[in-house]
């Protein structure tokens, strides 16, 4: 019976009180979801941890960490050896299982959680005896009970006796789906996909909207975007993205109102057409990858201007971050490389040169209604293509 499998710590889920059903269950899901191009296993639960078990025998483990440490919800993990419960074979299978450990640790220590009340040997006991053939195999390793270098743990539990030394962190948050379902606007660049992230690390499901201008902006631009969405989707899961045609409604800017306001109302129009296809799919929140005074069009005026006509929250994560607190999580997640490749956004096509950081709301508004810019965003909606992005 001897196998390996993973133990998972939840998360802050832990503490959900009625909901945690619920958001055990949406974690479960994720987990076999993630797992899926890995291989079949089982997920069950017991107190604050979950099994994951291999169904199959050729599993590739350290390829399933790999993926685990991007589900959000799980606080740490640990792989485990499953042995039976009898203390010989505890003994043999800790020495076998502990040569990639412990040869490189200097002192350890042993510790024995007994589940099942039915075995016979007490904790201190199993310590001791596991303590005493440990030592023997590892004759170089000291005790040190306060401040081990690693810690062996033994959890004889009503399915068999459990041996794990290395607790490794998960990716912590939320479980995606148990928050809801938001939109975020997807540019190119380093921030938007970060902000994606830290979103769906609380819990929500992802669409994306990515506005495009060509033949300003080109192919290339939009393939790095969708390339960044897969990127985000190892921790968001299936990212559905809406892709809008945007280049008549910024050449009626350009055409139609002053220079100094063309982002601002770019921004607006933006902010509109993001607001109803995410009513037309049930979305309750808009996300964008903003950041207080990084550029002109981020100052409190600009934001005002722009969640003027924002009727669903919108959620800014980078707001209080700087620059490079940004870029570390970008690395972090791997969205960086691609977000640095020097394609146009549709964004840096009509940049004023000396945009308004202090907009005059009224001016903005009169600005804007001076072109009927109605019939261009039905157009741009119909447009739309969608297409579901998913990280394997
Ligand atoms: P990013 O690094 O995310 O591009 P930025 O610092 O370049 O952000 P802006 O270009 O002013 O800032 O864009 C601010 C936010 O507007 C972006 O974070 C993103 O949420 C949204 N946005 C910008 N361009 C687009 C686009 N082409 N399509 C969709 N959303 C966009
Ligand atoms: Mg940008």
């Amino acid at each position: 019976m001897k196998k390996e499998v993973i133990m998972i710590k939840l998360g802050e889920i832990a503490l959900k009180g009625l909901n945690r059903k619920t958001f055990e269950d949406t974690l479960v899901k994720n987990i076999k979801w993630r797992l899926r191009g890995v291989g079949k296993f089982s997920v069950t639960r017991a107190q604050s941890t979950m099994y994951i078990e291999p169904k199959e025998d050729d599993i590739d483990f350290e390829e399933a960490v790999e993926h685990l440490q991007k589900v959000f919800g799980i606080a740490a993990f640990t792989r485990a050896l499953v042995t039976e419960k009898e203390l010989s074979c505890i003994q043999k299978d800790a020495v076998e299982y502990m040569k990639d450990v412990l040869p490189y640790a200097k002192t350890f220590k042993v510790t024995a959680k007994r589940a099942d009340k039915k075995f016979p040997l007490t904790s201190p006991q199993i310590q001791q005896e596991l303590g005493g053939v440990l030592l023997e195999a590892y004759p170089h390793l000291k005790v040190d009970v306060h401040h081990p270098e690693v810690t062996v743990t033994i959890e004889v539990r009503d399915f068999g006796a459990y041996i794990h030394a290395k607790q490794l962190p998960g990716a912590g948050g939320m479980p995606v789906g148990s928050s809801g379902k938001a939109m975020v606007l997807i540019s190119g660049g380093i921030d938007s996909p970060v902000a994606a992230y830290m979103m769906a690390k609380r819990g929500l499901i992802l669409h994306a909207i990515h506005f495009v201008s060509p033949p300003y902006t080109s192919d290339r631009a939009q393939q790095k975007v969708e390339d960044l969405c897969e990127i985000v989707s190892q921790y968001a899961g299936k990212i559905t993205f809406h892709c809008v045609p945007f280049t008549k409604i910024q050449e009626a800017i350009k055409l139609h109102c002053p220079e100094e306001f063309f982002t601002i109302i770019m921004r607006r129009l933006m902010m509109e057409i993001a607001i109803r296809v995410s009513e037309e799919n049930d979305l309750k929140a808009l996300i964008t990858g903003e950041s207080l005074a990084q550029v002109a069009s981020q100052t409190i005026g600009a934001i005002a201007a722009t969640d003027e006509v924002c009727t669903m929250p919108v959620f800014r994560p980078l707001i209080g971050m700087d620059k490079n607190e940004i870029i570390e999580i970008a690395r972090k997640i791997g969205t960086f490389e691609t977000s640095i490749l020097p394609f146009e956004d549709c964004c840096t096509v009509f940049t004023p040169k000396h945009p308004k950081t202090r907009p005059n709301l009224e001016q903005v508004r009169a600005s804007q209604a001076a072109f009927d810019f109605a019939p261009l965003i039905e157009e741009a909606i119909q447009g739309i293509e969608v297409k579901t992005i998913a990280a394997l």
